[in-house]
């Protein structure tokens, strides 16, 4: 029988955070976000025995991914941080802003 698993860990210990983006799932025992597979016990055992066996290569990994991922998410989130204080910074007070986001 399939069931959603963490891609990274094999781990079942999944849950889905976002009803509304089907790929944002949050894995309990390593941490992991994004999509979950569908897999069997077979494959599940293998990426159980591959995570066992690679774990700080992949935490590792997931480190830069994630610096990677919130730098996008830091871009996001400065846009609507100007939507939202267009009005109340001037257009210096936002310069400044924008230097120390460039740090
Ligand atoms: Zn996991």
């Amino acid at each position: 029988m399939k069931r959603h698993i963490c891609p990274r860990c094999g781990s079942s210990n999944i849950d889905w955070i976002i009803p509304q983006v089907w790929s944002r799932w949050v894995c309990k025992d390593c941490s992991y976000t994004g999509p979950a597979i569908e897999a069997d016990d077979d494959l599940a055992d293998e990426i159980i025995a591959d995570w066992e066996e690679n774990k700080d290569k992949y935490l590792e990994e997931e480190n830069t991914r994630a610096e990677q991922i919130l730098s996008g998410e830091d871009e996001i989130l400065d846009e609507e941080m100007e939507i939202e204080e267009e009005d109340e910074l001037s257009e210096e007070e936002l310069d400044k802003k924008l230097r120390e986001l460039n740090l």
